[in-house]
């Protein structure tokens, strides 16, 4: 057996050497083999060096350096790519995820989960405003994807090598992996944790690369947002024709009313027209975003006798 870890690196050199040091004790005492991949997203402080030497000391760490920042995501990725492991944990470079738990998602992974994810009890060092952003935000992800998503997980899991392949293998570009991790199925289960603070140095997330993760979060992960206008339209003409119909019997019963009110109904029955035909072309859109996925139709576990 043998285990990969997958770390993602943007300017870590303050946590690097301090997640290699608190992670091999842990790996060494799971009495199997190992490797650390590290993927360095395009760093501009010291960690390139710092990885090389860790590299040159200790063969079991693999080092692939990008020719800049990709984000997360694709590090990630990139890891799951190089990873030779029966299983692959991915987990931050910061000590936030413990690596302490990893044992812990292994022995679930012997009893036959595929996917184990991370599960945070607690979120320290995080502001007040992160933890409700990202509260409203899962909340509202997990009820419009395609694939439930558990809530209070992020990146921090481990995958068996079957959920691995079936990942590398999707031809999509633009992967938003959690969202994937839930969607390729198999046996989930979670493991919590109290997420920690950063060992060192500060978060690489600016609101506008959360709000760009967030926004792929979507995009992947469902076509409820393309489904608005037409229902928007439905309801605005249903409410128009409702109106008209009021107005109808008010004149047949000749109670007075202002002449303008004919108005009313008319210019949302217009606007009403515009949504629905916008909403019309948006099923067609949502069309288009599955086919250029082109995701598998479905994913086969396991058969027997055939
Ligand atoms: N990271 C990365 N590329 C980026 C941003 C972050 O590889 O463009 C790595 C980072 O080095 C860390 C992990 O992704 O190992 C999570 O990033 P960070 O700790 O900054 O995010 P937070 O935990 O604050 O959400
Ligand atoms: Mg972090």
């Amino acid at each position: 057996m043998k285990i990969s870890l997958v770390v993602p690196c943007y300017n870590e050199e303050l946590t690097i050497e301090k997640f290699y040091q608190t992670a091999t004790p842990v790996l060494s005492g799971m009495g199997i083999d190992y490797e650390i991949i590290f993927v360095n997203d395009g760093s501009t402080d010291n960690s390139r060096n710092i990885l090389t030497t860790l590299s040159q000391k200790d063969e079991r760490v693999k080092v692939v350096n990008f020719s800049r920042n990709f984000g997360q995501q694709a590090a990630i990725f990139c890891g799951f790519k190089y990873s030779t492991g029966d299983c692959v944990a991915e987990l931050d470079c910061d000590l936030q995820d413990p690596v302490e738990l990893i044992p812990e998602m292994y022995s679930k992974f012997l009893q036959g989960y595929d996917v184990v994810h991370g599960r945070r009890k607690k979120r320290r060092g995080e502001s007040l405003f992160k933890r409700a952003t990202a509260s409203a935000y899962y909340k509202f992800l997990s009820r419009i994807s395609w694939a439930k998503m558990p809530r209070d997980t992020g990146d921090f899991k481990l995958l068996s090598r079957r959920v691995v392949d079936v990942i590398c293998n999707l031809p999509e570009h633009e992967k938003y992996l959690r969202g994937l991790e839930s969607w390729v199925g198999f046996k989930q289960t979670f493991v919590d944790f109290d997420r920690h603070e950063r060992v060192a140095g500060k978060t690489h997330y600016s609101l506008k690369k959360m709000a760009k993760l967030a926004t792929a979060g979507i995009v992947s992960n469902s076509n409820y947002p393309l489904t608005l206008s037409l229902k928007f339209g439905v309801i605005l003409a249903a409410l128009s024709v409702f109106a008209f119909i009021a107005l109808i019997v008010l004149s047949i019963v000749k109670v007075p009313f202002e002449g303008f009110l004919w108005l009313v109904p008319t210019v949302c029955l217009l606007f009403s027209g515009s949504y629905i035909f916008n909403g019309i072309s948006n099923l067609y859109l949502a069309n288009v975003n599955n086919e250029t996925k082109n995701r598998p139709e479905y994913i086969v576990e396991d058969t027997f006798n055939v």
